[in-house]
C-alpha cells in the first residue's frame, strides 16, 4: 500500500472545554489505544492525555505511536497544544510545526479569553488550516440554535485575524458522550455535515516549498577525511542540486557542492524535509558553524543588520523595555538581540494597534518592535520565506515570546 501523506495537528483552545477528552476519544476511537487501558467514570478520555502530557514532561521519550493516528486519508501526529512549556518552542524551531489545528469551544462557554489568544498565535505561528469543534453539545440539549450562535461567534474572531471561516468545517460534537466524532449522531438530526473523523481529511498536507529561494539552516559540521566539508542540515526551502555553487552566511563563504548524502546514500538532489549532508569545495570546516544558512549564490540568505518584528509575550515576570536582550532562536540560530524600539502595542485578539510607543509590555501583549542582533544572523521576512521568518524568545530557561519577522533591513 502507498505510504500515507502525514499531517501535524495542534489541539488548541480555551482550558476545560474538552481537548484533551477529544483527543483521548480519537485514539479510541482510531484503535490506537484499547478500552482496558482506560480507567472507567467521568474523566477516563482525559486520562490519555493527561499521560502522555505527563511523559513529556518528564522528559521521557515517548512512545510516538501513541500520539498518532490515521484516518482513510492521512496519518496524523499530534503535537502538543499551547500552554504546554516548549509548545511554541517547537512550533517555531520546526520541531513539530503544526499543519493544522483543531479549535475546541465548548458550547456551554463559548468564546473565552484563551480562545481568543490561541486563535491569534495559531495564526501568528503560521497554522493556515483550522478545523472548530464545537464540544460539549450535550451541555446544550444538542440546540440547533446554540450551535448557529457559536459559529457566528468564532466565525467573527476567525474573521478578524484573517481565516476564512467560509472554508473552516465547524463540527458540532460531544467528546465526552462520543457524538460525531466517527460517527454521525442521533441526537443532531438538523446536523449534515461530517463528523469530526471525516472532516480531518478535508485538510490538505502540507505542500513543500520547492519553490521558494534555497535555504538550508546548518546543524553541525563535520569534516570527513577523503570527502573535505561536510555541513549537515534539513532543507527549509528550495532544491538543492550536486553542482549547484552555495553560499553561507552570515560569514559569506561559498563553494561547489560535489555530493548530497542522505540516511547514507547519495542523491543528486535534496528537497524541503530532507535531512542532509552535503560537501562543499572550497569551505573549510572552520569557516561556517551552526545557525549559519546555505543558499544559492543567486538569492544568498538575508543577514538582518535590524529587523521589525511582531511578537507575542508569553510569560516574562516583569517589564520588557527597549534594551531588552534576550536569546532569539531563529532556525538553527542563537542569537542575543536587543530590543530597540517598542513600536505599537497591539490587541492579541483582533490585531488592532492599542497603543503607540508603549512604555513596557508584559505577559498576554502583542506588539511590533524593533530588534537588533548583536551578532550577524539570518533571518527573512515571513512573507518572502516563513520557514524562516519565526523565532521564539528563550530568557531565563524558558520562552519568553514568539514572533515572526516582517520587515528586515539587510546588512
Ligand atoms: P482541556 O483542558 O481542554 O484538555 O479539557 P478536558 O478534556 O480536560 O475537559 C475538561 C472537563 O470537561 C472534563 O471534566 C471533561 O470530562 C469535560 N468534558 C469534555 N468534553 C465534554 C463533553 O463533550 N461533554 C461534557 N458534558 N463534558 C465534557
Amino acid at each position: 500500500a502507498k505510504e500515507k501523506e502525514h499531517i501535524n495537528l495542534a489541539f488548541i483552545g480555551h482550558v476545560d472545554h474538552g481537548k484533551s477528552t477529544l483527543v483521548g476519544h480519537l485514539l479510541l476511537k482510531t484503535g490506537v489505544i484499547s478500552e482496558q487501558k482506560l480507567g472507567e467514570g467521568e474523566d477516563k478520555f482525559r486520562y490519555v492525555m493527561d499521560k502522555l502530557r505527563e511523559e513529556r514532561e518528564r522528559g521521557v521519550t515517548i512512545d510516538l505511536a501513541h500520539a498518532k493516528f490515521e484516518t482513510d486519508k492521512y496519518e496524523f501526529t499530534i503535537v502538543d497544544c499551547p500552554g504546554h512549556r516548549d509548545f511554541v518552542k517547537n512550533m517555531i524551531t520546526g520541531a513539530s510545526q503544526a499543519d493544522a489545528a483543531v479549535l475546541v469551544v465548548a458550547a456551554d462557554d463559548g468564546v473565552m479569553p484563551q480562545t481568543k489568544e490561541h486563535v491569534f498565535l495559531a495564526r501568528t505561528l503560521g497554522i493556515n488550516q483550522l478545523i472548530v469543534a464545537i464540544n460539549k453539545m450535550d451541555l446544550v440539549d444538542y440546540d440547533e440554535g446554540r450551535f448557529k450562535e457559536l459559529k457566528k461567534e468564532v466565525s467573527d474572531l476567525l474573521k478578524i485575524v484573517g481565516y476564512k471561516p467560509d472554508e473552516i468545517p465547524f463540527v458540532p460534537l460531544s467528546a465526552f458522550k462520543g457524538d460525531n466524532i466517527t460517527e454521525k449522531s442521533e441526537n443532531m438530526g438538523w446536523y449534515d455535515g461530517p463528523t469530526f473523523l471525516e472532516s480531518l481529511d478535508t485538510l490538505k498536507p502540507p505542500e513543500k516549498p520547492i519553490d521558494l529561494p534555497l535555504r538550508i539552516p546548518v546543524q553541525d559540521v563535520y569534516s570527513i577525511t577523503g570527502v573535505g566539508t561536510v555541513p549537515v542540515g534539513r532543507v527549509e526551502t528550495g532544491v538543492l542540486k550536486v553542482g549547484d555553487t552555495v553560499v553561507f552566511e552570515p560569514p559569506g563563504v561559498s563553494g561547489e557542492v560535489k555530493s548530497i548524502e542522505m540516511h547514507h546514500e547519495a542523491m543528486e538532489k535534496a528537497e524541503p524535509g530532507d535531512n542532509i549532508g552535503f560537501n562543499v569545495r572550497g569551505v573549510g570546516k572552520d569557516d561556517i558553524r551552526r545557525g549559519d544558512v546555505a543558499g544559492h549564490t543567486d538569492s544568498p540568505p538575508t543577514v538582518a543588520k535590524e529587523f521589525t518584528a511582531q511578537i507575542v509575550v508569553l510569560q516574562h515576570p516583569g517589564a520588557i523595555t527597549v534594551g531588552y536582550t534576550p536569546v532569539f532562536h531563529c532556525h538553527t540560530a542563537q542569537v542575543a538581540c536587543t530590543l530597540t524600539e517598542l513600536k505599537q502595542k497591539i490587541n492579541p485578539a483582533t490585531g488592532e494597534v492599542q497603543e503607540e510607543n508603549p512604555d513596557f509590555l508584559k505577559t498576554g501583549d502583542a506588539a511590533v518592535v524593533k530588534v537588533k542582533p548583536t551578532k550577524p544572523l539570518v533571518i527573512e521576512k515571513i512573507k518572502d520565506i516563513p520557514q524562516l521568518g519565526r523565532f521564539a524568545i528563550r530568557d531565563m530557561g524558558q520562552t519568553v515570546a514568539a514572533g515572526m519577522c516582517i520587515d528586515v533591513v539587510p546588512r
